[in-house]
């Protein structure tokens, strides 16, 4: 199929790779020479702007960083170019609000849309291990799967159009406050006196058991190997858990939905990241909570 790609940057470059090896006729561009550069060498066609990306493409990806890149490349590039009936899959992490709008304006034009944003980070996307929670029609969906089963683990669809960023950012609100509690409970135990692996040899099979703690336990030496264990480099930004989180009480806002740990997460993120010059992994947070 051919397809083009916008947005080759930590995640989309790794992402269009995966849709290379797959046997796909890749256009790709990005802003950036460099990033055009590596997707080149993985197996895409450069393209001299998205415009040109998009001219005779059956679907288009995006992978761009926020609400207002996206609407601006759908605008500018997208529904100027794509033939009729093309699909077009978002994977970035959008505010809901701008990915309905967006689904509608293409259904509008005669064009399939879904958004579909992924769990995961640099590593799945390279590994094509990826989780995407798409949203749209159901006929949309039955497009986009094959094309999403190339770059991930699991494609499932939420529901309707903007379900995907729903499904995401409420997944990650989930994430942050529970990864908060965790590092605040494990320097708690730390100040009882507990051994740290120890605590987690008990809560890993006891009811405070969650994802944070056995999956991804913010302290060094503790559990299986994490960001934790490599300085809190590489992993998950807390930057872009922030973004997610503001995303998140946006969501909450609009609906009129009282999310209180979502919210004190939220401004502990804040906080952290002012506070870090290094763009360390969200888990980075327990250091702060240790005071
Ligand atoms: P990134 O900044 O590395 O990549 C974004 C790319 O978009 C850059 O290469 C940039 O040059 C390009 N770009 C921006 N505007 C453009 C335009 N108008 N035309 C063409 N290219 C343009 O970001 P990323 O880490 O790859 O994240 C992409 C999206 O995925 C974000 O929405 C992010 O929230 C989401 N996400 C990231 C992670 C992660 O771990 N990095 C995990 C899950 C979801």
């Amino acid at each position: 199929m051919k397809i083009a790609f916008i947005g080759l940057g930590n995640m989309g470059g790794g992402m269009a790779a995966n849709l290379a090896k797959a046997g796909h006729e890749m256009r790709a561009f990005d802003l950036s020479e460099e990033a055009l550069a590596r997707a080149v060498e993985a197996g895409c066609r450069r393209a001299a702007s998205a415009a040109e990306a998009v001219t005779g493409a059956e679907a288009v990806v995006t992978m761009l960083p926020a609400g207002k890149h996206v609407a601006g490349v759908y605008t500018g590039d997208v529904f100027p170019n794509a033939a009729p009936d093309t699909l077009l899959l978002d994977c970035s992490t959008i505010d809901v609000a701008t990915a309905r709008a967006n689904i509608e304006a293409a259904t509008a034009r005669g064009l399939a849309a879904v958004d579909a944003p992924v769990s995961g980070g640099i590593a799945a996307a390279n590994a094509g291990t990826l989780t995407f929670m798409v949203g749209g029609t159901g006929d949309a969906f039955v497009r986009a799967e094959p094309i999403l089963a190339a770059m991930g683990k699991a494609v499932i669809h939420a529901g309707g159009a903007g379900a995907g960023q729903g499904a995401k950012i409420c997944n990650n609100m989930l994430l942050g406050a529970s990864m908060i509690a965790t590092c605040e409970t494990l320097a708690l135990a730390q100040k009882l006196g507990l051994d740290p692996q120890t605590f987690f040899d008990i809560a890993s099979v006891s009811s405070g058991q969650c994802w944070s703690l056995t999956s991804y336990a913010p302290l060094p030496g503790v559990g299986p190997v994490t960001p934790a264990d490599n300085g809190y480099a590489g992993g998950f930004a807390a930057a872009l858990m922030l973004k997610d989180l503001r995303l998140a009480m946006e969501a909450a806002a609009s609906v009129g939905a009282d999310v209180p740990m979502g919210s004190k997460a939220r401004e502990l993120y804040e906080a952290f990241v002012a506070a870090d010059k290094d763009g360390r992994d969200f888990s980075a947070i327990i250091q702060t909570l240790q005071g």
